[in-house]
């Protein structure tokens, strides 16, 4: 997919590589194993922090980074890779204060420290990298990562736009903290997530501090830039930090106070809402087709209803706290969240819950829609098809209706609580749900999750 750029080659030849011996270890895999994205993620080491210091340049897109990335060893590693395209050029690679031979090719970026790494090191690596970055075409057609603006950049990374803009391990089960210290002009605004913790200029820069503190997916990361309103208060108790593109300034006057309602009513039903700050970015641009749950900041191309605020805001609690461990268990993601999305509309007396079910349902029996099993869509091309959303949404209902509203809610609330921060699977929540009602699920499961076909009400 991206084209291979020649080496830096300064850097690599500089740096003489230790011969192989048999005590080297071996070469941590170039993937985490996913089926649906083979090369995504990395194995030998589990990230704990990313600092991330860019400096960009709206005009030229030009980008210069230096990444540093805080991890451990999962085993002895003679080498190991990381997710970067290739059309960005790393000049310097250290280890533990190192310099370390590198190379790249394709989404892999390879990493030779010189003698083996023992398993459980603590390891520090400094990416030093810059270009020209841009988005990457997902099997399914749509844009993720790098997606420039007229003024800037719209960056959402799901599934794989990480690599886009950033090294690192970009599979969802590697989660870590975040600070990002982002440059531009003064005249743009630089948004990610977390907290705002500090914004300096000097000489026509400004430079933003965000700390994200908790734990996140790679594909959750954002740093967005262009010329925004940004609006950062407390609403309802929680700090709310919102960038809106003054072309849409007359449609979001009250932004940043909507978010209150909804993240107090999920608190009720999910638990309570598991950041230190919520917001949103509203970026004029490029329209993608999507906009995407990132962690405590949702992207949006335009603003907002109702419904789709509820849905990326649920998302905080399913997807982003509670993530899947594959791919393929993405309905945990999205059935959740449009869920979800039908409570606040029923909450907000639009729609009764069990209409938005009746509607979904109605689909007739013959339709392509009842041919995909909710917890499999199959490959990465059909991750984020209408089965998944509302196949995934029906699914809960019919087990609200199985198990009671009691137990159902408490499975959600003990799903959050569980597998706060971490990664959960289908089987798990299959589990969670038996254990919590004390039935036997699997028939229903069974029927909603992994067979085709239209299953019966019964
Ligand atoms: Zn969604």
């Amino acid at each position: 997919m991206k084209r291979l750029l020649a080496l830096a080659a300064a850097a690599f030849v500089a740096i003489p590589l230790t011969p192989a011996s048999a005590f080297d270890g071996a070469p941590g895999a170039p993937g985490a194993g996913d089926p649906y994205f083979p090369n995504q993620g990395n194995g030998g080491y589990d990230v704990g922090h990313y600092d991330l210091a860019l400096d960009y340049n709206p005009s030229s897109n030009t980008l210069t980074g230096v990444a540093t990335i805080t991890a451990k060893t999962t085993q002895e590693l003679s080498a190991f890779d990381l997710d970067l395209v290739d059309s960005l050029s790393v000049r310097k690679v250290t280890v533990n204060g190192e310099a370390a031979a590198f190379s790249q090719s394709g989404q892999e970026l390879v990493v030779d420290p010189g003698s083996a790494l023992d398993s459980g090191e603590d390891l520090t690596v400094v990416v030093r990298y810059d270009g020209k970055p841009t988005h990457v075409v997902d099997p399914d057609g749509s844009r993720d990562g790098w997606i420039r603006t007229n003024d800037g950049v719209f960056n959402a990374d799901e599934p794989q736009g990480a690599m886009t803009w950033y090294p690192g391990n970009h599979h969802m089960t590697d989660k870590a903290t975040y600070r990002f210290t982002v440059t531009v002009p003064d005249d743009r605004v630089a948004v990610a997530n977390g907290d705002l913790v500090s914004r300096r200029s000097g000489g026509g820069r400004t430079t933003y501090v965000w700390d994200a503190r908790e734990p996140m997916a790679s594909y959750l990361a954002t740093v967005t830039v262009g010329k925004f309103q940004l609006v950062d208060k407390k609403v309802d108790g929680l700090r709310v930090i919102t960038a809106v593109d003054p072309k849409f300034a007359d449609k979001a006057a009250n932004f940043a106070e909507r978010h209150g309602a909804v993240i107090t009513y999920f608190s009720s039903l999910f638990g309570p809402y598991p950041f230190s700050s919520t917001g949103g970015i509203v970026d004029f641009g490029p329209n993608v087709g999507y906009s995407l749950e990132v962690q405590t900041r949702p992207i949006y191309p335009e603003v907002p209803s109702d419904s789709l605020m509820s849905h990326e805001l649920a998302h905080q609690w399913f997807g982003d706290t509670v993530t899947p461990t594959r791919w393929k268990d993405i309905w945990l993601n999205e059935g959740f969240a449009t869920y979800a999305e039908w409570l606040w509309l029923d909450k907000l007396g639009r729609t009764p819950l069990q209409d938005s079910f009746d509607s979904a349902y109605a689909t007739a029996a013959g339709d392509a829609f009842w041919q995909t099993p909710t917890a499999d869509p199959g490959s990465a091309a059909n991750l984020f098809n209408s089965p998944v959303y509302e196949r995934g949404a029906m699914t809960l209902h019919m087990l609200r209706k199985a198990v009671g509203d009691d137990a159902f809610f408490r499975i959600l609330r003990t799903w959050i609580a569980e597998h706060k921060f971490g990664n959960a699977d289908t089987s798990a929540f299959i589990a969670l749900s038996q254990r919590i009602s004390g039935k036997d699920l699997t028939s229903l499961f069974d029927a909603w999750l992994f067979k085709p076909g239209k299953p019966a009400l019964t």
